[in-house]
């Protein structure tokens, strides 16, 4: 029996459940690491909890502990055994945020300084008190209450 929240239809729940294939590099209770298929760069992983959340932002507190603390560990390895110039760590979530699969995951992708990889993202600029509206509404959405600088 699976004690993971799992999606039979999912391809990752599929790989984390050992019903298909991939190139696993780390496996432990609450997650599994193993090679992107279709890579940005050769050598680009997934972290990915063995849970079903489509949303990493669903993700049980103690899953993203364990899993943020393999990180660090993870970006070194992928960059030592690269030759990487350095990382991108990427969350895609939502469609407007590129998500193509519906299983939380991490991105870790070795960049070098002559890849053709399109970065960094377009800017934009706040206006008038946007940036203080801003900070007030998601600190209160984080049950904090700031008072004004
Ligand atoms: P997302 O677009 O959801 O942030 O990332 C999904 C990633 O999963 C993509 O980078 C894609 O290349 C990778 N991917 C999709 N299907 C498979 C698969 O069957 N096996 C592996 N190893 N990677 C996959
Ligand atoms: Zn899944």
């Amino acid at each position: 029996m699976n004690r993971h929240p799992h999606d039979p239809q999912c391809i990752f729940c599929k790989i984390v459940g050992h019903e298909a294939p991939a190139s696993v590099i780390l496996e432990t209770e609450d997650v599994m690491v193993f090679l992107d298929a279709h890579p940005v760069n050769k050598g680009h992983v997934l972290l990915v909890p063995k849970a079903h959340h489509a949303d990493l932002a669903d993700l049980p507190e103690a899953v993203a502990g364990h899993a943020g603390s393999l990180l660090p560990g993870l970006c070194r390895a992928v960059r030592k055994a690269t030759g990487a110039d350095g990382f991108n760590v990427v969350v895609n979530s939502g469609r407007a945020a590129g998500q193509t699969v519906d299983h939380g995951h991490w991105h870790v992708i070795p960049r070098f300084h002559d890849d053709a990889v399109k970065w960094p993202w377009p800017r934009t600029e706040y206006l008038d008190d946007d940036l203080g509206q801003l900070r007030f509404s998601i600190a209160r959405e984080l049950n904090l209450n700031l008072v004004e600088d």
